[in-house]
Order: C-alpha cells, then structure tokens, then sequence
C-alpha cells in the first residue's frame, strides 16, 4: 500500500494590526496594515514546526509590501494595544 506523503515548507501570513498609524509612501493612503509572516514546515497540511518571524507593512490600497525592522514592529505592535 502506498500513501503519499504531503510535506509543506511555506510562508503563513497573518495580519498582526489592522491599521497602524503609518501612511503608503506610493499612494498615500493612510493606515498601513501590519502582517506576521512566519516559516513553517507542514505534514498532510498540519503545521508541526514554526520559525522565522518577520514583519510587513501592507498597503491594501496599492499593494505596496515594506520590510518592517523588529524593534519598529514592536512599537507598532505596542500603540496598537493602547486605546
Ligand atoms: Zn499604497
């Protein structure tokens, strides 16, 4: 008997703020939303392992993608939890 073994290794995107405070410098749209992107390794489509945080601002108005620095996602992250 032969079962196929469907092993995944990808990027899984999630939005980690909905709207920051930060506006597109392409169309100038305001409130960049800001996405978690991690690595993760996948058996049958079960994610087992996880690695590689990164950050991305993402301009839903243009689809503008900027690399976003640790430190600066933090603070982000951070006014975002404030009221
Ligand atoms: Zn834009």
């Amino acid at each position: 008997m032969f079962i196929p073994l469907i092993v995944t290794v990808g990027d899984r995107r999630r939005t980690a703020v909905e709207r920051t405070q930060r506006a597109c410098p392409a169309c100038g749209r305001a409130g960049l939303r800001l996405a978690e992107l991690r690595r993760q390794f996948a058996l049958f489509f079960i994610p087992l392992w996880r690695w590689g945080r990164r950050h991305l601002l993402v301009c839903d108005g243009c689809g503008l993608v900027l690399p976003v620095e640790s430190g600066e996602a933090a603070a982000l992250l951070a006014s975002a939890a404030r009221p």
